[in-house]
C-alpha cells in the first residue's frame, strides 16, 4: 500500500466504546489510529449498565486495570447481576453463579465519565482524537475511503485512511451516508429516563450491586429500570410502546415519577428521591443495516444493528464487534486474505441474534415466565444467568448453541409447572 497517500491506517468516526476499544486494540498492534468525535467529553450518554462479558474485552484490550483503579473515584457502581420484580414476584440472578467461563461482575457507570476514561486510554496508547469535528462525508469510491469532516469553526476538511470503522452510534453515519440502513424488526418503543438522588434508606429492599427490572403492573411490554451508581445517585427509566405515555403528564419529570411510581415497590424505594438531571426521552431507536461491512469499512455497536436495552446487551455488543474488527484488520493489513462476512459479521450477528429471541420473548411475556419461575434447575439456571451476564457467544451454552428452540422449551416447562 502507498503509504503516503492516507492520513492514517484507520480513521475512526466516534470515541463511545466501540470506538476506542477498537483504536486501543489496532494501536497495541501498532497501527495508526485517528479518531473524529464530535463532542467534547465527558458527554452525557445512554446504556450505563454494563455486563461481565465486556470486562473480557476490556482485558484484551489493556484497560480493565484503569477503570478498576478509577472506579469509586468517578462513582462506578459494583455489578454482580439483575434483580427482576413484577408486582410480588421477584427474582436475582447472581452473575457469579453463571454457567461457562469468563467474568462474574461489572460496573454500572455514568457514560460520561466512562466514556471519557475510555477514550483517554485510547489516547494514551497513541490515537489520536479530533474532538469537536464530525464526519460529514464518505466516498468508498476510489482505492482508499477519503470522508469529508468539519472542525469546531465550521471548516471542511478531508480525511484519507486504509479503512475506516463507523463507531458512530446513533448517528449512524456511514448506513446514512452510504443508504444501508433498514427498519428494524421491533415496533417503535419510546424510553424517558433521568438520574436521581435515590435517597434511598431501606437497603434490605434494595441490592445496590444489582440493575433492577421491574415489569409494570399492567402492561407486561412496559418496564422500568433502577440503575444504583455509586454515591447515592441513580438512572430511573421507563421504556414502553410509544403510544403507551398518551395520558401522562406533560411536564417529563412529572411523567417519569409517575410512572414509576405506578409500582409499588419502586413507590417505597424512591419516596424521598430527588430528581438530579432534567429527564431526556429517546424514541424508535431499534436500527438496523443491510450490511455490516463494504470495501474499506466496517460498522461497530450501534452503527450497525441496535436492538433493545432490555437486558443491557449494547455496550457488550459494541465492544464485541470492535474485538472482532480489530483481529479481522489486522490479518487484512498483514496481507492475510480475510472474508469480513465470515470473520466479522458472522459471528457478531450469531450473538446479536441470540439476545434477539429472549428480547422477542420479554416482550410477548414467555420469557418472564422463566425468570420468575419458582422451580428450575440450577444449571439451566445458569445457563440462563449467563446469557444475562452477555455471554451470548458462547456457543457451549445450548441457550446459546439453539438459542430459539431451548428456550421454547423451557417455557413450556416453566408454564407447566
Ligand atoms: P455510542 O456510545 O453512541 O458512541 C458514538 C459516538 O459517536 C458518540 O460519542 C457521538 O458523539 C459520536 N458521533 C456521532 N456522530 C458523529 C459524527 N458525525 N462524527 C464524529 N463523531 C460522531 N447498553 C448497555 O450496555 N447497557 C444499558 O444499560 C443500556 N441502556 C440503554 C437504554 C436505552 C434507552 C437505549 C436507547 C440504549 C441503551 N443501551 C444500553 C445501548 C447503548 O446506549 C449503546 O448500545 C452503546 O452506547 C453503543 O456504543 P457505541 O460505541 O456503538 O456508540
Amino acid at each position: 500500500m502507498n503509504n503516503a497517500a492516507v492520513d492514517c491506517d484507520v480513521v475512526v468516526i466516534g470515541a463511545g466504546p466501540s470506538g476506542s476499544v477498537v483504536a486501543t486494540m489496532l494501536r497495541n498492534k501498532g497501527y495508526s489510529v485517528h479518531i473524529v468525535e464530535r463532542q467534547h467529553f465527558p458527554r452525557f450518554s445512554i446504556g450505563e449498565s454494563l455486563l461481565p462479558q465486556c470486562m473480557a474485552f476490556l482485558e484484551e484490550a489493556g484497560m480493565v486495570e484503569e477503570l478498576h483503579e478509577k472506579a469509586a473515584e468517578l462513582g462506578f457502581q459494583y455489578k454482580n447481576g439483575a434483580a427482576f420484580v413484577r408486582g410480588e414476584e421477584t427474582s436475582d440472578f447472581d452473575f457469579r453463579t453463571k454457567f461457562g467461563e469468563g467474568p462474574a461482575t461489572t460496573y454500572q457507570v455514568q457514560r460520561g465519565y466512562f466514556d471519557e476514561l475510555l477514550a483517554r486510554h485510547a489516547e494514551k496508547k497513541g490515537a489520536t482524537i479530533a474532538w469537536g469535528h464530525a464526519i460529514t462525508s464518505a466516498d468508498m469510491s476510489g482505492e482508499f475511503p477519503v470522508l469529508g469532516a468539519v472542525d469546531e469553526a465550521g471548516d471542511a476538511y478531508q480525511l484519507r485512511a486504509k479503512f475506516v470503522l463507523d463507531a458512530s452510534g446513533f448517528g449512524r453515519i456511514l448506513p446514512r451516508l452510504l443508504e444501508l440502513d433498514r427498519p428494524s424488526n421491533f415496533p417503535s418503543r419510546t424510553s424517558l429516563f433521568a438520574h436521581l438522588h435515590d435517597n434511598i434508606a431501606d437497603e434490605d429492599q434494595f441490592d445496590r450491586n444489582k440493575i433492577r427490572i421491574t415489569v409494570h403492573p399492567e402492561h407486561v411490554d412496559v418496564w422500568l429500570w433502577l440503575i444504583p451508581f455509586g454515591k447515592g445517585r441513580c438512572s430511573a427509566g421507563v421504556v414502553a410502546p410509544s403510544g403507551f405515555f398518551e395520558g401522562y403528564p406533560e411536564d417529563k419529570q412529572e411523567r417519569l415519577m409517575q410512572i414509576l411510581r405506578e409500582d409499588p415497590s419502586l413507590r417505597r424505594l424512591l419516596r424521598n428521591a430527588e430528581i438530579a438531571m432534567p429527564p431526556r426521552e429517546i424514541a424508535g431507536y431499534a436500527s438496523n443495516v443491510s450490511t455490516l461491512w463494504g470495501k474499506g469499512f466496517a460498522l461497530l455497536g450501534n452503527a450497525g444493528e441496535f436492538l433493545d436495552p432490555v437486558f443491557s446487551s449494547g455496550v457488550t455488543i459494541a465492544m464485541k464487534s470492535a474485538s472482532l474488527a480489530a483481529a479481522v484488520l489486522d490479518r487484512q493489513f498483514r496481507g492475510e486474505a480475510v472474508d469480513w462476512e465470515a470473520d466479522f459479521a458472522a459471528p457478531l450477528r450469531q450473538g446479536v441474534d441470540c439476545f434477539r429471541v429472549f428480547v422477542e420473548a420479554w416482550y410477548d411475556g414467555s420469557f418472564q415466565d422463566v425468570i420468575f419461575a419458582q422451580k428450575q434447575s440450577p444449571e439451566v439456571r445458569a445457563m440462563i444467568c449467563a446469557i444475562l451476564a452477555g455471554y451470548a457467544w458462547d456457543t457451549s451454552n445450548p441457550f446459546v448453541k439453539d438459542s430459539k428452540r431451548h428456550l421454547k422449551t423451557l417455557v413450556e416447562l416453566c408454564r407447566s409447572a
